[in-house]
């Protein structure tokens, strides 16, 4: 076993409170590009439309377009091995929590539990007007925009926009989890989106170690404690069998 998985499993074992910190990365093997670099999000879809203010002055025109990238096609993704690795090692004890990036919903649909979403989550809708959530079911978005069946107030998908702030809820626990984790695993986040990238050197300075896992290096390899360079099914999959959970791939 090379010795950085070797380091990587031996701080998994022995940590106290371990989080995962995930981004696009994590879901580029069940089929989601991630924004940055070619065939990226942002070589498909003209970011302008994500602008809360655009959204609200043409709904319908950011809302085709919405559909299409992120319920036409995000719809049908499947989670990988690194999801299911990671909430298996969420059910045996071994992670606390995933703060997550992505608003995909995977981690979840792996079966993990406590997922702090960072930017909210495409699979609901939230109503501009009286703040009332629904799932975001085909049928609801058969003609757009969609409006609140209780208020008639305008849909927009439950995950931020520019222009919009971070949940709050999600930014607490998210900075309550890097002042109590002992260790945190970063997965496929390039560490450039602010203030998401601000979360892992919070852990490291507060004291955790930190195990990064990506094709490449990114903003937060200088400050890792043990780098894994690699794809994150294979990788997570490895640490998972390292750390005893044979029974993941
Ligand atoms: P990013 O696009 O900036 O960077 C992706 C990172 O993943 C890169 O460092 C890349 O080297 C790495 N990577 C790519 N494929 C990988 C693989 N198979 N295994 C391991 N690592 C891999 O991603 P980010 O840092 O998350 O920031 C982008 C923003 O865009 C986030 O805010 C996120 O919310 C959003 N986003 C979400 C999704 C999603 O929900 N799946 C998809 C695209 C973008």
């Amino acid at each position: 076993m090379p010795q950085a998985m070797a380091q990587a499993a031996l701080l998994l074992r022995e940590a106290r409170h371990a989080t995962v910190f995930t981004g696009a990365g994590i879901s580029v093997e069940s089929g989601i590009p991630p924004f940055r670099g070619p065939g990226g999000l942002w070589s498909q879809i003209d970011p302008a439309f994500m602008e809360i203010d655009r959204f609200r002055a043409e709904p319908r025109e950011s809302w085709l377009k919405i559909k299409e990238i992120f319920y036409d096609f995000f719809g049908k993704a499947q989670p990988n091995a690194a999801h299911f690795g990671i909430a298996a090692m969420e059910k045996a004890g071994r992670v606390r929590a995933v703060i997550t990036q992505n608003i995909d919903g995977l981690h979840q649909e792996a079966g993990g539990r406590e997922v702090i979403e960072f930017h909210g989550n495409s699979r609901w809708l939230a109503c501009l007007s009286c703040g009332r959530r629904e799932a975001a079911l085909a049928e609801r978005l058969a003609s757009l925009p969609p409006y609140c069946s209780a208020c008639g107030g305008l849909l927009k998908p439950d995950f931020i926009f520019f222009g919009e702030g971070i949940p709050e809820k999600a930014l607490q626990r998210s900075y309550q989890e890097a002042s109590q984790a002992d260790l945190f695993l970063v997965i496929g986040s390039s560490g450039e989106v602010q203030p998401a990238c601000q979360v892992p050197p919070l852990a490291k300075a507060r004291g955790a170690r930190l195990i990064e896992i990506n094709l490449h290096e990114s903003n937060f390899t200088p400050i890792a404690d043990v780098f894994l360079q690699g794809s994150a099914t294979a990788l997570v999959s490895s640490l998972a069998r390292e750390i005893g959970l044979n029974s993941v791939l």
